[in-house]
């Protein structure tokens, strides 16, 4: 069981999709919706070929398969590895493709999570972000001055590059330098910087305050820009924070729009009363149904301009109240409240003519939660047999809420 498809739905494969049948599936759909050859689908290559950067490297995919995305960003992973890099290393094209000026590194996606109180009243939130910062002790040489010497291998450029014979065809196949490993140049051991081991970096932990403003979105992205992982002759990419809105307890957020459900009682539904509705900013709303307004089950009313502040602008959506009718308990009253009712509520419509059929009486009986359930069109745990269970694949969710 895996927690989450997303990455493999993207892909278009089963999550027991072998190595093979990712890189295969990731092939199609790169060249498909390459930039050069589809400029307007630059999400969609991202997305895919960060699902595929996950699911091909085995450690990732082990944390993907079992904690989800979260899992990845959890660990410190940077979650946004350049879709350009990860192309070009998968189909061996040069570097750098018609890129001007100094490489730009990836940018660093983390997920915050948020509450609909902060989208709704605005709020100033601290994250910290582990990163990599040039070794001030080097600045960046990995070693003493004069001490980094090119590698002879490879020339400094960090690849090799041999001819394949395919056929007819010559492939030109580029490689990591075996020597420097890609590093393209080598520093000898005793000149090595202390401090980051020759790795030119060292690890950082830096705190960013996200400024959450009202009415902010779920998913919605806050970005640091040139805050990213710092590395020699690269461009740091962004911090990208991306607001994740947790389930609230009595508001589902539409839009710019809330909605509440309000339980009141068969008596205030029939006869009128006072319900209230606790806020997102603390106050409490008082609302009154007039005596003889009826309201059924399922009705909704609108408040206006209690909704969310729009982004920016700060003015109000609506808040929807959509009402539940609290019914009294079975057996609830005796037979002269029951006379009582018959001579105040509306009379009890007759039955319709049979023609000339007989009609016949027959029985009910309380259902069963099973029964419940298929009444309703929900497929009941017990109910879904192997067969259909492993058609349905991801995304195949029941209609029904
Ligand atoms: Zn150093
Ligand atoms: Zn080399």
């Amino acid at each position: 069981m895996v927690k989450e498809t997303k990455y493999y739905d993207s892909l278009g494969v089963s999550p027991t999709a072998t190595e093979s049948e990712l890189k295969k599936a990731y092939r199609k759909l790169a060249l498909k919706f390459h930039p050069d050859k589809n400029p307007d689908a630059g999400d969609k290559f991202k997305e895919i070929s960060h699902a595929y950067e996950v699911l091909s490297d085995p450690d990732k995919r082990r944390m993907y398969d079992q904690f989800g995305e979260e899992g990845l960003t959890g660990a410190g992973m940077s979650d946004a590895m350049d879709a350009n890099d990860l192309f070009s290393q998968l189909f061996g094209f040069g570097q750098g493709g018609g890129r001007s000026g100094p490489r730009r590194g990836r940018d660093m996606v983390h997920h915050m999570k948020v509450s609909l109180e902060d989208l709704y009243n605005g709020r100033t939130s601290k994250i910290a972000v582990q990163k990599h910062v040039i070794c001030k002790d080097c600045e960046g040489r990995g070693g003493k001055e004069g001490a980094v010497k090119e590698c002879t291998k490879c020339k400094g450029t960090g690849y090799t590059v041999s001819m394949r014979q395919m056929g007819p065809m010559v492939q030109q196949v580029q490689q990591p330098c075996s020597e420097c490993h890609g590093q393209g140049e080598i520093i000898d051991e005793k000149n090595k910087c202390k401090t980051c081991n020759g790795k030119k970096v060292v690890n950082d932990r830096k705190v960013f305050e996200v400024h959450i403003d009202k009415g902010m979105r779920d998913g919605q992205k806050i970005t640091f820009a040139g805050e990213g992982d710092q590395a020699p002759g690269i461009e740091p990419g962004d911090v990208v924070i991306v607001l994740d809105q947790k389930p609230h307890a009595h508001f589902i957020r539409k839009g710019n729009d809330l909605v509440y459900e309000a339980k009141i009682d068969l008596l205030t539904s029939l006869a009128g009363g006072r319900f209230s509705i606790p806020h997102l900013d603390d106050r409490v709303l008082i609302v009154t149904i007039k005596p003889g307004e009826a309201i059924r089950p399922g009705q909704v009313k609108v408040i206006e301009h209690e909704g969310m502040p729009t982004y920016r602008h700060h003015d109000k959506g609506n808040m929807f109240v959509k009402f539940v009718v609290d019914f009294p308990p079975p057996n609830w009253t005796d037979g002269d409240t029951i006379t009582r009712l018959e001579s105040i509520l509306p009379q009890r419509p007759s039955l319709p003519p049979n023609g000339n059929k007989q009609p016949e009486e027959v029985t009910m009986q309380d259902a069963s939660e099973q029964q419940q359930s298929r009444a309703h069109n929900h497929p009941h745990p017990m109910d879904i047999d192997e067969d259909e269970e492993g058609q349905g694949g991801p995304g195949v969710q029941c209609a029904q809420q």
